[in-house]
């Protein structure tokens, strides 16, 4: 006997039909002898309807009342699917975040999860109940409704692994999995079947839109296998587990191809300790997201600062940098969101030197100019101007040998 955790994403339980669905794929994983614990997504768009309508009411909304509305979609999906799993003859219950209780710090729409008794689930599970999990929502100490952020339901279902110590998380949803690369991007993308954390973690980090990342930094921390595969289409499915697991024999898994960047330069500033922070503690204060940072070599005692932000921030970052930029003498301050960001992402790079040399070859051999660079055990990043950012990514591609041959000639 298996003790699973099944999560569905909005587009598994779309309509009542789709519920309808979701209930007899239950009811058979548990007749054939398993416990099943289900979570979901609230209907299709409904966390977006709900989201539209608390924007007509007032910009003012206080961040609890936002997740105390939109954790309602969730709720709404748990009790349907619970009520449809008893007109099939099963006996199911429905639990809301507050009833589990799966207890969260305070922070409204990004709440952290403290604490998740199991007490309750388990009771359930033993009576020979199918619970069913509204996602994405969480309770204070206080008894305030939290979410998790958007996708959160993802978190949810592997929080309730973890805890469970569950065999093992299904994430259904409406992708088959990972790709080497965005298929729309570059036809030659292979299939993922098997995934390690750490490549996941920098994959979802990059856009991948697959998983929740907070749901990829738990399985790891948990040592929960996860599986993603679509409910409807198809039976091509992607295992996210450990490194030691994977036992492949690659360098890179992928290529991702991030376009939400922009990059803000200090040129000609001055070059003594605390410069530096000066620049970048504003920005920090903002909660405005530094990822790459460059400083050049000095030169009579100055230098140039270039680091990257995310596109949304540029206006208000540039404001920023622009008074410090008058306090410290900086010659000038450019602003560019004309670029993106391509990177390799794989296990491999850190025990095989040269990875980073073959992706600037390829890129060179398309004279596709490298802005910035930066490194770290699973992943080497340029930035580069923006047009060429599909022709880079089937470049690299192709360069560490993940294109599909074969199915190109099929
Ligand atoms: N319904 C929420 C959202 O769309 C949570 C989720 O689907 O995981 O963000
Ligand atoms: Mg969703």
């Amino acid at each position: 006997m298996a003790l699973i955790i099944r999560k569905y994403g909005g587009t598994s339980v779309a309509s009542l039909d789709h519920i309808r669905r979701v209930a007899w794929s239950a009811a058979s994983a548990k007749e054939k002898n398993n416990q099943v614990v289900i979570v979901v997504s609230a209907m299709g768009d409904e966390t977006n309807r709900l989201m539209q309508l608390l924007a007509e009411i007032t910009p003012n909304t206080t961040g609890r009342e936002i997740d105390a509305l939109l954790a309602t979609g969730e709720q709404t999906c748990a009790a349907l699917l619970a009520m449809t799993l008893e007109s099939l003859g099963q006996k199911a219950k429905s639990f809301t975040g507050s009833q589990l209780p799966l207890l969260t710090d305070n922070i409204f729409s990004k709440a952290r999860i403290l604490d998740l008794p199991t007490k309750k689930l388990r009771k359930t599970l033993e009576a020979g109940f199918i619970p069913v999990i509204a996602g994405f929502q969480g309770v204070t100490e206080d008894g305030s409704i939290t979410t998790l952020g958007r996708g959160g339901s993802d978190t949810t279902a592997v929080a309730l692994a973890a805890a469970l110590q569950a065999d093992y998380c299904e994430i259904y949803t409406d992708v088959d999995g990972v790709y080497t690369a965005d298929p729309n991007i570059c036809p030659r993308a292979r299939h993922v079947k098997k995934i390690a954390y750490p490549e996941m973690l920098e994959m979802a980090g990059l856009g991948a839109k697959v998983l929740h990342v907070r749901a990829v930094e738990l399985a790891q921390k948990y040592q929960v296998s996860l599986v993603v595969k679509p409910f409807f289409n198809g039976n091509k499915q992607t295992w996210i587990i450990s490194e030691e697991d994977v036992m492949e024999n690659y360098i890179i898994k992928g290529v991702t191809l991030e376009k939400n960047v922009s990059k803000i330069s200090l040129i000609r500033i001055p070059d003594r300790p605390g410069i530096a922070y000066q620049i970048l503690s504003p920005l920090a204060d903002a909660a405005i997201n530094v990822d790459m940072i460059i400083q050049n070599a000095s030169i009579d005692g100055f230098t140039d600062l270039t680091f990257t932000i995310s596109k949304t921030d540029l206006h208000k970052a540039t404001e920023l940098i622009n008074e410090v930029a008058q306090k410290i003498n900086a010659l000038e301050v450019q602003a560019a969101n004309n670029i993106v960001k391509i990177s390799a992402v794989g296990i491999g790079i850190k025990n095989n030197p040269g990875v980073a040399a073959r992706m600037f070859e390829s890129l060179s051999a398309e004279s596709i100019n490298i802005e910035m660079i930066s490194t770290s055990e699973y992943r080497i990043s340029c930035v580069i101007e923006e047009k060429y950012g599909e022709l880079a990514v089937r470049a690299v591609h192709h360069a560490f040998g993940l294109d599909n041959e074969k199915e190109l000639s099929e």
